[in-house]
C-alpha cells in the first residue's frame, strides 16, 4: 500500500507515510473485509457509509500541511481510521460523526488501541465543534454543496480547510482553503474526488 498506492502517486510527507505504516487499517475495516484492508478502494462500514480509500486519507492528511503541535477538526469520523492517522501527525483530533453507531464504534476502537489524542462526538459536523475552536486545520470527509461558513469561522489564522465540494452521486472537487492572517480566504482546487454526501444543516439538507 505504501509503495504502490501512496508513494507512486506522489504522497511524500514522511510523517504521513509513517502514520499510514503503523495504523492497523484491518481493525477499522469490517472483519469480513479485513483481507481487503490495504487494497486501493473504499470499504463499506455500515449505515451506507465507507472507510475512505487509503490514498484519499493520505492525500487529505498531506494537503492539511500539519505540524506536530496542530489541533485538527475532522467532520465524518466513520470508522475512526483517518482520525487515528491524523492523530499521529498532530497534537489533537476532534472528530464529529452524525451516525451514533459509527461514532460509538470509532470511540471504543480508538480507546482500545490507545489513540488518546482523538475525541469523538456524535452530532451534525457541518456545524463543526465550536467548543474547541479555533483549529489549525479542518478536514471534511463528506461532500457538501459549499464550504460551510460555520466551519470557516472555526479556522484559526493561517489555518487550512480541506473538503470535497460538489453534487452527490457524481464526482466533486477537493478544495483547500487557507485563512490568511488578515482574515481573508484563498482557495485552490486539488483534484477530482468521489465522496458520500455531507448531510446536515450546512450540508445537503
Ligand atoms: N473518515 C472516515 C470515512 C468517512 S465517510 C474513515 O476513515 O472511516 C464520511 C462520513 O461522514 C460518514 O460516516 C457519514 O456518516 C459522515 N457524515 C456525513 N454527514 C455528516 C455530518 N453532517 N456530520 C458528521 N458526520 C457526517
Amino acid at each position: 500500500m505504501l509503495r504502490r498506492h501512496l508513494a507512486a502517486r506522489g504522497i511524500d510527507d514522511p510523517r504521513v507515510i509513517d502514520a499510514m505504516a503503523v495504523v492497523p487499517r484491518e481493525l477499522f475495516a469490517p472483519r469480513s473485509r479485513a483481507h481487503d484492508a490495504y487494497a486501493d478502494r473504499p470499504l463499506p462500514i455500515g449505515m451506507g457509509q465507507t472507510i475512505s480509500q487509503p490514498y484519499m486519507v493520505a492525500w487529505m492528511a498531506e494537503a492539511l500541511e500539519l505540524g506536530a503541535g496542530d489541533r485538527v477538526l475532522e467532520v465524518g469520523t466513520g470508522s475512526g481510521y483517518s482520525a487515528a492517522v491524523l492523530s499521529r501527525v498532530c497534537r489533537a483530533v476532534y472528530t464529529v460523526e452524525r451516525h451514533a453507531p459509527l461514532a460509538e464504534g470509532a470511540r471504543a476502537l480508538l480507546r482500545k488501541l490507545g489513540y488518546d489524542r482523538v475525541r469523538v462526538r456524535c452530532s451534525d459536523g457541518s456545524l463543526g465543534w465550536p467548543e474547541h475552536a479555533p483549529y489549525d486545520a479542518i478536514v471534511v470527509a463528506a461532500a457538501g454543496p459549499r464550504i460551510p461558513g460555520t466551519l470557516r469561522d472555526q479556522l484559526g489564522p493561517g489555518g487550512r480547510l480541506v473538503m470535497p465540494v460538489g453534487a452527490v452521486g457524481g464526482s466533486q472537487s477537493l478544495v483547500r482553503e487557507r485563512r490568511d492572517p488578515s482574515g481573508g480566504f484563498s482557495r485552490e482546487a486539488l483534484g477530482v474526488v468521489r465522496f458520500v454526501p455531507l448531510i446536515g444543516e450546512e450540508g445537503w439538507g
